[in-house]
């Protein structure tokens, strides 16, 4: 138990650094897009316009690495609300709509038919399926769709407390899919197999489902297509709430 304390003081620590040095980086970056963005126009010189472009994916990867590494160290508690699931899900799908045109897919939607509510964190949730639903997209071939469904486990069946109950989404695709070596590490943090992949969205959902005391499920088949199935119970538990880490004796983590 010591050693395992130790082991997790250490890793909070270099979490902590990382953050730091993501976040030392966000604004030279910043002067580095400016003037990029400057440089683009003075030139109408073909070379420097391409040599300028391969900056510019230069930018957005690191840009896109501080996000994350950011957003991965510096995770806070949960701020539950009421959050109707459809609607949040609906936001999502809005919000990587051009990615989905870049790629000439569509969702398909197989929503349950009752709205299902439940007390979550609607922005991590959302961070949640939008990191899914770029995994699927990144995934799949043109053209092809990505299933996004939703059910409602009621408590009568769950079998559990009155008010109890959850709400299971799943998001497939029928996209590359995954080997047993691959499956057995989308988890870790900073794996990727992506040429401009940060490996750590899959790392960051985990961790959101598990604080909203929910499970996740990956089923894939390599040149078939992976499926994600999440279950949340519909009230997280409040022990991950930014009112615990409020009467916590240091305050809330950074
Ligand atoms: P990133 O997207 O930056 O690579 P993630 O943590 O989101 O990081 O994913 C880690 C790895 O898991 C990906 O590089 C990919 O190999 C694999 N993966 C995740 N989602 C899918 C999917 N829907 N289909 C196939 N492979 C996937
Ligand atoms: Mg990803």
């Amino acid at each position: 138990a010591e050693a395992e304390l130790r082991r997790k003081e250490a890793l909070a620590a270099v979490g902590q650094a990382t953050a730091q040095v993501a976040h030392e980086i966000k604004n030279p970056l910043g002067s580095i897009r400016l003037g990029v963005t400057l440089l683009r126009d003075m030139t109408t010189d073909e070379r420097a316009l391409s040599t300028i472009e391969l900056l510019e994916r230069g930018i957005e990867h690191l840009n896109k690495i501080t996000l994350d590494v950011t957003r991965y160290s510096r995770h806070k508690p949960l701020s539950l609300s009421e959050v109707e699931l459809q609607n949040l899900l609906e936001d999502s799908i809005m919000l990587v709509r051009d990615r989905l045109a870049e790629k000439r897919a569509h969702i398909e939607r197989r929503y349950s038919a009752e709205p299902i509510h439940g007390l979550w964190d609607a922005d991590q949730l959302q961070e949640v399926f939008v990191n899914l639903l770029v995994n699927a997209l990144d995934a799949s071939d043109d053209g092809k769709p990505i299933v996004v469904e939703t059910r409602l486990i009621e408590n009568s069946i769950a079998g559990g407390q009155a008010g109890r109950g959850w709400a299971v989404i799943s998001i497939e695709d029928f996209g590359c899919g995954m080997d047993a070596a691959t499956r057995a590490r989308i988890f870790e943090p900073f794996f990727t197999t992506k040429k401009r992949g940060t490996g750590l969205g899959l790392a960051i959902v985990k961790r959101i489902v598990e604080e909203h005391g929910g499970k996740l499920e990956v089923e894939s088949e390599v040149g078939k297509g992976t499926r994600f199935t999440i279950k949340l119970p519909l009230v997280a538990p409040v022990e991950n709430t930014a009112d615990r880490w409020a009467s916590a004796p240091g305050g809330a983590p950074l």
